[in-house]
C-alpha cells in the first residue's frame, strides 16, 4: 500500500518516497525557549511524532532533527529582565519542554541542535549568500535579497508584486534595501550577545538557524519538513530561499504544515491572552495522554477548537479504550476460533493503514478501531469469542497504539490527591508569605518526584513519573 502526504509546496497529496531508500530524514521547527510552551504548540510536536512513528510503522527507518531556539529578541529580553544568562535562561525552560513532550509520550527526536550551538553553520551559509550575491551588507547586518531569488513566494502562494513596500514583513528592520527583504545576520546591539565572526559581531536572525542546522544534520535535501501553518510564511518560504541559493539543490522534497488548534474558535496565541498549557490541563485533573488522544484523534491539517468539554470527552474515550485493553489478555473462553473474528482483525489492520496511508487519516483510522471494538465487546459480553481471538485482537491493538501510543493498560495516571493538596497548601502558605512553610512543602514534594520551578507566569511543577 502506497503512502501519500499532503504537501504544502504542490497543495496536492503525493506518493511518499524516500530521496535515500534506507533512511528518510525530517527536520522539525522547534520550540522557541523564552517561556513555556501552549497546547498549540505542543499539537504541531505530536503530529510530527505520529508521522514518524507511521514511517517507521511502515518500515522506513528515520533521523528526525528539532532545533531549539535559544537565541532570539523575546529569549534575550526575557532573560535581561530576570538577570540572568541567555544560557541558564534557556536551560530551565528547555527542561519545561522536555517535560512536556515526555508527558505528551512524544518521542525524542534523533538530535536537538540549539542555535546557540550552530553560529558558525549559520555564518558559513551567509557567507556563501554574500558570495552568490543573494545577499548584502548594510551597516553591520547583512540581508537577503529576495528579488534574486526567482521562485520566491512559491511555497506561500504569494505574488512578491502583491507585497507593497510600506507593508513591513517584519516590522523591526527598516534598514533594509527593498522592505520584503529579510535579515540573514543582524548588527552588535549594546547589551545583547554577539559573536565575532568573519561577517562581522552580531548575531544571526532567525530565518537562518533552520537552513544552516538542518543541512549540517540531514544534508542539502529534507525528505520531510514539519511545522505549523503560521510557519509557511515567511518563516518556511525564508528557508527555502536561503537554502536553495546556498546549495543549489531543492531544500525540501514534502513540506507538511499542523494546522491551528483554537480556543473559542479563535488561534492560540499569546497576543490574544488564550493560552492553556499542559500543565493547567493536568492540575485541573486530566492525564496528559487524553491531551494526546484529543491531538491524535483529529486530523491534523484540520482547525482543532479546544474546549475543556472536548478534553473531558476525549479522558472518557481513553478510559474506555484502556478498559477494553485490560480485558483481553486474562480473559478464558470455551469458545472456538472464529474465521470471522479472524476477518474482522484482518480488516481492521487494513483499514488502519488504508486511512493512514491517506495523509495521515487519524479519524477514519480511529473509526476503524472502534467499530471492531464494538464488535469484540459483544463477544466478551457473551463469551462467544475465543481465548486466541482475544488474544489475537489484543496483539493488533498493541500494534497500532506503536504508532497511536495512546493506551496504558492497568496503569490510572495523573496526579495524586495528596500531591495536589500538597502543591495547593504550599501556593497557600506563599501567598500568606510563609516561606519556610512553602520550603518544606517543597522539599516534601521533590522527595515524592515533583520538582517546582518559578516561571514567567509562576510557579509550575515537573514530574518525570506522570504519563
Ligand atoms: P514557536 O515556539 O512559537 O516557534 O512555535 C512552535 C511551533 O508551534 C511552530 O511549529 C508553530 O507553527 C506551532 N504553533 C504555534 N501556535 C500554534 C497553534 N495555535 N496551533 C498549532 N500550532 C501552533
Ligand atoms: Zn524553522
Amino acid at each position: 500500500m502506497v503512502l501519500k502526504l499532503y504537501n504544502t509546496l504542490s497543495g496536492e497529496k503525493e506518493v511518499f518516497s524516500p530521496l535515500n531508500d534506507s533512511i528518510v530524514g525530517i527536520y522539525s521547527c522547534g520550540p522557541t525557549v523564552y517561556d513555556v510552551a501552549h497546547i498549540g504548540n505542543l499539537r504541531a510536536y505530536v503530529f510530527a511524532d505520529v508521522l514518524r512513528r507511521y514511517l517507521e510503522l511502515k518500515g522506513y527507518k528515520v533521523k528526525q532533527v528539532m532545533n531549539i531556539t535559544d537565541l532570539d529578541d523575546k529569549t534575550i529580553r526575557a532573560s535581561k529582565e530576570q538577570g540572568v544568562s541567555l544560557r541558564e535562561y534557556t536551560d530551565r525552560y528547555i527542561r519545561f519542554f522536555f517535560n512536556d513532550i515526555d508527558l505528551l509520550r512524544i518521542r525524542r527526536a534523533d538530535v536537538y541542535p540549539r542555535v546557540t550551538e550552530h553560529i558558525k553553520e549559520m555564518v558559513s551559509m551567509v557567507k556563501t549568500l554574500l558570495d552568490k550575491g543573494y545577499a548584502y551588507r548594510k551597516d553591520g547586518s547583512v540581508y537577503y535579497k529576495i528579488q534574486a531569488f526567482r521562485d520566491y513566494g512559491n511555497l506561500a502562494k504569494i505574488d512578491l508584486s502583491k507585497i507593497k513596500a510600506g507593508i513591513t514583513v517584519e516590522a523591526d528592520e527598516y534598514e533594509k534595501e527593498d522592505v520584503r527583504d529579510f535579515a540573514l545576520w543582524k548588527e552588535k546591539k549594546e547589551g545583547e550577545p554577539f559573536w565575532e565572526t568573519e561577517i562581522g559581531e552580531g548575531r544571526p536572525g532567525w530565518h537562518i538557524e533552520c537552513s544552516a542546522i538542518s543541512t549540517k544534520y540531514l544534508g542539502p535535501t529534507v525528505d520531510i519538513h514539519t511545522g505549523g501553518v503560521d510557519n509557511i510564511f515567511p518563516h518556511h518560504q525564508n528557508e527555502i530561499a536561503q537554502s536553495e541559493a546556498a546549495t543549489g539543490k531543492r531544500f525540501v522534497r514534502y513540506w507538511m504544515h499542523c494546522e491551528h488548534l483554537l480556543v473559542n474558535n479563535k488561534k492560540m496565541s499569546k497576543s490574544l491572552g488564550n493560552i492553556i498549557t499542559l500543565e493547567s490541563i493536568v492540575s485541573s485533573g486530566f492525564r496528559a495522554d487524553a491531551l494526546r488522544y484529543l491531538f491524535v484523534s483529529s486530523h491534523y491539517r484540520s482547525k482543532l477548537n479546544f474546549t475543556w468539554e472536548s478534553i473531558r470527552h476525549a479522558e472518557n474515550t481513553l478510559d474506555r479504550l484502556n478498559n477494553f485493553i485490560e480485558r483481553l489478555p486474562g480473559y478464558e473462553s470455551d469458545a472456538l476460533d472464529s474465521e470471522e473474528i479472524a476477518r474482522l482483525i484482518r480488516s481492521t489492520q487494513e483499514r488502519f493503514e488504508i486511512e493512514m496511508d491517506n495523509d495521515l487519516n487519524t479519524p477514519g483510522a480511529f473509526a476503524a478501531v472502534f467499530e471492531m471494538i464494538g464488535r469484540v465487546n459483544t463477544g466478551l459480553d457473551e463469551a462467544k469469542l475465543s481465548t486466541q481471538d482475544a488474544r489475537a485482537v489484543h496483539e493488533l491493538m498493541m500494534r497500532l497504539d506503536k504508532v497511536l501510543d495512546i493506551l496504558s493498560p492497568g496503569k490510572k495516571e495523573g496526579l495524586s490527591e495528596e500531591i495536589e493538596a500538597l502543591i495547593e497548601e504550599r501556593e497557600r502558605a506563599r501567598r500568606m508569605k510563609d516561606f519556610k512553610k512553602a520550603d518544606e512543602i517543597r522539599k516534601r514534594l521533590e522527595e515524592k518526584g515533583i520538582v517546582l520551578e518559578d516561571t514567567r507566569t509562576g510557579v509550575r511543577w515537573m514530574s518525570k513519573f506522570i504519563k
